[in-house]
């Protein structure tokens, strides 16, 4: 299949997906990740309807976006306290800060330059070691430790589940849910920097699960922009 019927063929099986869930589909974005493919392919996905790309290397989202700034670019990757400028001068939404130190840098680096950043918390749900992330019970203290950060808005979570088995995928997810329900619960969402609405869980092969879950962004690499991978 090509990028856009594989793009197509997604979004149409997520608004399945989300009827039988008694979700609105339009609740949930496909973030294509094109951290593997150069722009040829990306405008591909946007000429099926793409509006967003999920990038994990500054260099890579800054060429990119400075290529084509209206489309909507993400960074999803390692976050380094050097590149934060370039990241924040490009990038929607950050879905991958867990240092209080990063986020305060988000904070300062977007005030210069005249904007409100996005950003998600990334979580350790699993306890992996291999994973980054927030361990579940640190969150609350971030979000105490932030909230006078006027120049950022924290609109919600995100985790990477194992790879290995499905309880623990279902584990992973259901346990970021209910991390967002407990910290709205305990009021965090007043401040006025902080939504908690989106969910970003789910990638090629558990995304089902993360819907299912109350994922409200799944970042699809390989199942768009690999031509040869199997639904
Ligand atoms: C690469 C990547 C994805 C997409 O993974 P696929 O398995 O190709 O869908 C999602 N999230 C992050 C953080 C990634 O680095």
């Amino acid at each position: 299949m090509s990028i856009a019927s594989q793009y197509s063929h997604i979004r149409e099986e997520i608004d399945a997906v989300c009827r039988t869930q008694g979700r609105d589909p339009s609740e949930v974005v496909l973030l294509p990740v094109s951290k593997t493919v150069g722009i040829a392919e990306i405008t591909e996905a946007y000429d099926a309807g793409a509006r967003a790309f999920g990038e994990n290397r500054p260099d890579a989202l800054c060429e990119k976006a400075l290529q084509h700034p209206e489309y909507g670019w993400h960074f999803i990757g390692n976050v380094q306290s050097r590149r934060i400028r370039d990241i924040v001068a490009h990038a929607d939404l950050i879905h991958s800060l867990y240092e209080l130190k990063h986020v305060l840098k988000v904070n300062e680096v977007a005030k210069e330059l005249g904007k409100v950043q996005h950003i998600l918390l990334e979580v350790n749900v699993s306890g992996e070691e291999s994973k980054s992330g927030l361990a579940p019970c640190d969150v609350a203290c971030l979000l105490q430790e932030t909230q006078e950060c006027n120049s950022i808005c924290i609109d919600g979570l995100m985790t990477m589940a194992p790879r290995s088995n499905r309880g623990e995928v279902q584990r992973t997810f259901s346990g970021l849910r209910k991390l967002r329900d407990d910290l709205v619960a305990q009021g965090f969402t007043q401040a006025p920097n902080c939504t908690l609405n989106e969910l970003s869980m789910g990638m090629s092969e558990d995304w089902r699960a993360a819907i299912a879950h109350g994922a409200t962004i799944v970042r699809i690499g390989r199942a768009i922009f690999d031509t040869s991978f199997v639904q």
